[in-house]
């Protein structure tokens, strides 16, 4: 039997796109479910496959004479004779794989046009311009794609008459202007060709169908197919499409347009779009006329617009998406000749998932499934209006998403003086340290020329949810001069700068901004995702403010609290400095007993907001040294010290000068004060003592030195008061009735004998809290899991830890013994870029190999404790796929920054609806 090589419209399958073709199953698919699609065939990627396996290339048997039969149908169904002189049948031809490939063949429209076609369209057109327009143009497509004639020798023909009419544009040319083109065009392909035009339809068709075969191993598209990696197993050969031209143009009861079946700006739900009467797509193009609102056909063609209503209720029910449609109207009848789902801004996906899953049209998974978490930043920060086209002036990274605009100050002093007044500011620093931090409160985003995505300006602007771009080393920072320049541009203190956080783009002067909008939509979207997830999600949220802000996005507790956050205070940071540099337990324990009530009040703030909900905190992790100034600092400031010294003395002998020459002259108090060399002796003193310490601190290796809870055994009086705050804060809310789930937890561990330790100490402060409150405490004692150690000792350390958190920031640059600031910024991007990594591990989460290692946790952890709960709170908690690995190893929640928390909702609920398929694992 011979083998089915042509499908009419009617006949395919319209789920089959390897053997269709995605456009060619399609156009059957609307056929089928009863949309009036113009008719026509698809001849299958089977029949490609076969003419390319030919050495002769030939067509294989029998397929042309279903190609035959196939016209036939199509002559029946439209009433046309293809070659006919009065009634012709036009058909389009066009390529189509199951993938869709821009690389492949153009579309041949209007085929079936000669001389004799031709009279027979102008006759029912009454359109002689547009005639001869449309044949031109079927020569020159069809020499271009058919017959491989470079385009240039049509384009001087064409030239040449244009510039003998006279004609400025191409709409100008009149109808014998279009027929002498046509005709230098048959010329064009009889030179090049060494024959005449085929103008016989079905050659015509036969030489199209073989140039669309011939386009499957075209250069273009061999290219294309590598370039994004399409295998023959995604799509193998190319269908060819044959359809019925029709056309808008035939008079007052014709019109072609475009439509949405919902608002894809707003997401409303009513129908968008544009149209012309009397008119074709390319007059659209051609800007001769303008396009009217699709509302405005109800007056002008009541009926037709009522069909178009029923159009695309018919398209929605169907595709159950928000359908992008083109239509024609053809002497009163209405055809619709494309669909596909239409791209929306993430505003207008949230809201017609809701309302669709509302309607019944979509169920709750398809609402939640057809997003792309990651979209919805755009909802969730102001970005930079997309309509403006500025050049940024340098790239950095983009380390906290947002715009900011402001005056570029250059020191933290200045920026909090300068934002007390109301001004806007950016932060403008090489790289940005603790004692900056009251010029983060100040500015409204931060610019640093050094450091990667976890320097300290990213981690403490995301903390803030302030916009940040961090290493922009294209800019050179000169804090002393208050300048900076970026190539031959530059900006100096008070000029206006915009910096965008979501791209790590940097442009002079203030670029407009569209502002955020956490719409009640992306609210039910967000509850519904709650719904399905089974991952809870967290916020890493470390001051009352942020938790406030956390609360904001939905977070479900705090993963983790960073408590040394609460160190940087304006307040607090000089009261750190006293405990660091103390020289004993006693002047440090008098340091503590000073921080104690601050800790226990931000704590009890932090329960209260997020009551019932439960708070992890993290007691105290970075080494000390981060809390003082840089060694180099210190010894500039004491080299002006001891100048201001030299000059104070010489201001002493001045003024007893003045008093010797002159007794009735008064010397003002204040230059008596100022010439108190006490007090820059003092200052001395202070800073000599802090040199003092920066210099005993100082680790070769700080981030693998000295730190987390080896840090907390060596000083135990600092853990011990941070642990006394905490319980004693939860006491306090307990007794005011306040509902709390305290979780205590340790950094940096890597055995259990340390969190042992720590555990005796939180013991003994519950048992004199509880005897001073008077309450039974409440909470759990849990680990960091961030060091390889401690991975693989998890069923030990699961006998102490009731919780395990894994820090993946450390975990990841222990596991492949990366320095993240170092690889970000020296060979990671190579590394992408070759494909030695196929991504930044800092980013998206490692699973072959971190991943690996925390299943393996996991699994040991519950061993012993069958009901641990167990999350994630470095960065990768905010990722999509990161998270779709987590839920499958069984975490129990991810937590990451405020502004990531939306994300990682829908991207928890997509993992559990996903659960047990394979996007799961591809995603990540
Ligand atoms: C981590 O290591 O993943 C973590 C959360 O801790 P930090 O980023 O504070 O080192
Ligand atoms: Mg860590």
């Amino acid at each position: 039997m011979i083998k089915k090589w042509v499908f009419a419209f009617n006949e395919g399958d319209g789920k089959d796109k390897k053997l269709l073709g995605g456009k060619g199953a399609n156009l059957c698919e609307m056929t089928r479910i009863g949309l009036k699609v113009p008719p026509g065939f698809v001849i299958t990627t089977e029949a490609c496959l076969a003419v390319v396996a030919d050495p002769e290339k030939k067509f294989p048997p029998g397929m042309m004479d279903q190609v035959h039969a196939g016209l036939a149908d199509v002559e029946q169904k439209s009433g046309r004779v293809f070659g006919g002189r009065t009634n012709p049948l036009l058909v389009s031809v066009r390529s189509g794989s199951a993938m869709s490939m821009p690389g492949m063949m153009d579309t041949i429209l209007n085929l079936g046009l000669n001389a004799g076609t031709l009279q027979g369209l102008i006759a029912q057109t009454g359109n002689e311009r547009f005639c001869y327009d449309a044949y031109r143009r079927f020569i020159q497509l069809f020499g271009k794609v058919a017959l491989g004639i470079p385009e240039a020798e049509f384009d001087t023909e064409f030239a040449a008459v244009k510039s003998k009419a006279g004609a400025k544009h191409d709409v100008d040319l009149s109808a014998r202007d279009l027929a002498a083109i046509s005709e230098r065009f048959l010329n064009v392909v009889r030179r090049s060709t060494g024959k005449p035009f085929p103008d016989k339809p079905l050659e015509q068709l036969e030489i199209a169908i073989r140039a669309v075969f011939d386009s499957w191993g075209g250069k273009r598209a061999v290219d294309y197919r590598r370039e994004f990696r399409i295998t023959p197993d995604m799509a193998n050969g190319t269908a060819v499409n044959v359809q019925q031209m029709v056309f808008g143009n035939m008079g007052n009861d014709s019109a072609t347009g475009v439509g949405f079946t919902r608002d894809p700006g707003t997401g409303e739900n009513v129908m968008f779009g544009e149209y012309l009467v009397n008119a074709q797509g390319e007059d659209v193009v051609a800007g001769i006329r303008t396009p009217k609102p699709v509302a405005a056909m109800a007056d002008e063609m009541p009926v037709l617009y009522n069909e178009l209503l029923n159009l695309r209720s018919q398209l929605e029910s169907h595709y159950r998406e928000v359908q992008d449609f083109e239509f024609t109207i053809e002497k009163g009848t209405l055809y619709c000749l494309q669909t596909r789902n239409g791209k929306m801004n993430a505003h207008a996906l949230v809201r017609t998932s809701v309302e669709m899953a509302n309607n019944g049209l979509i169920d709750k998974r398809q609402a939640l499934l057809r997003i792309q978490p990651e979209i919805l930043d755009q909802m969730l920060f102001p970005r930079l209006d997309p309509k403006v086209t500025k050049k940024p002036i340098a790239k950095g990274l983009p380390a906290s998403p947002g715009v900011a605009v402001g005056v570029a100050v250059f020191d933290a002093d200045r920026a909090e003086k300068l934002g007390r007044t109301g001004e806007r500011v950016i932060l403008v620093r090489e790289e940005t340290k603790p004692e900056d931090i009251h010029g983060f409160f100040a500015s409204q985003g931060i610019l640093t020329s050094r450091g990667g995505k976890t320097s300290h300006a990213a981690v403490v602007a995301r903390g803030m949810g302030k916009p940040c771009v961090s290493g922009a080393d294209g800019i050179h920072v000169d804090v002393s001069m208050r300048h900076a320049r970026a190539g031959d541009q530059e900006f100096g203190e008070g000029a206006l700068i915009t910096i965008d956080g979501t791209t790590g783009a940097v442009y002079l002067g203030e670029v407009p901004m569209i502002e955020a909008e956490f719409s009640p939509e992306l609210g039910t979207l967000l509850s519904m995702a709650d719904e399905m997830a089974k991952l809870r999600v967290m916020a890493n949220a470390d001051t009352p403010d942020d938790a406030q802000r956390a609360l904001k996005y939905g977070a479900m507790g705090i993963g983790l609290c960073r408590t040394e956050r609460m160190f940087n205070g304006t307040e607090r940071l000089p009261i750190m400095v006293e405990i660091i540099i103390a020289e004993n337990q006693e002047e440090r324990q008098v340091a503590l007993d000073r921080l104690l009530p601050i800790q226990r009040e931000d704590f009890r703030q932090i329960f209260r907001i997020m009551s019932p909900r439960p708070v992890t905190i993290r007691l105290l992790d970075p080494p000390i040294h981060e809390f003082l100034p840089s060694e180099h600092l210190l010894v500039e400031d004491l080299d002006h010290l001891h100048h201001l010294r030299e000059i104070l003395q010489g201001m002493q002998v001045l003024s007893d000068a003045v008093t010797f020459m002159n007794q009735t002259r008064d010397i003002h108090p204040q230059v008596q004060k100022f010439t108190d060399p006490v007090l820059v002796d003092e200052a001395i003193v202070k800073k000599e003592a802090i040199l003092k310490k920066v210099r005993a601190l100082h680790e070769v290796n700080p981030m693998l030195g000295h730190r987390g809870v080896r840090l907390g055994l060596t000083f135990p009086e600092i853990y011990t008061m941070q642990i006394r705050a905490i319980l004693e804060a939860t006491a306090e809310c307990q007794k005011a009735g306040i509902e709390v789930h305290p979780e205590i937890m340790v950094p940096q561990v890597c055995t259990a004998q340390e969190l042992k330790r720590v555990k005796v100490w939180v013991d003994s402060i519950r048992t004199s809290v509880e005897k001073t409150y008077e309450v039974k405490l409440d909470f759990r004692f849990g680990s960091m899991l961030e060091v390889v150690r401690a991975c693989m000792r998890a069923n030990h350390l699961a006998e102490e830890a009731e919780f395990f958190s894994f820090g993946t920031n450390d975990l990841t640059q222990a596991v492949f013994s990366f320095s993240r600031e170092d690889a970000e910024n020296k060979f990671l991007p190579m590394y992408n870029q070759s494909g030695i990594l196929q991504d930044n591990p800092f980013e998206v989460l490692d699973v072959k190999g971190v991943g690996r290692l925390m299943e393996e946790a996991v699994k040991w952890g519950r061993h012993t404790r069958p009901d641990m709960k167990v999350g994630i709170c470095g960065e990768h908690g905010g990722h999509p796929a990161s998270i779709h690995f987590c839920h499958r190893i069984g975490l129990t929640y991810v937590s990451c920054s405020g502004p990531r928390i939306p994300i990682a909702r829908l991207a928890a609920a997509q993992a559990a609806l996903l659960e047990g398929e394979k996007m799961a694992d591809k995603a990540v």
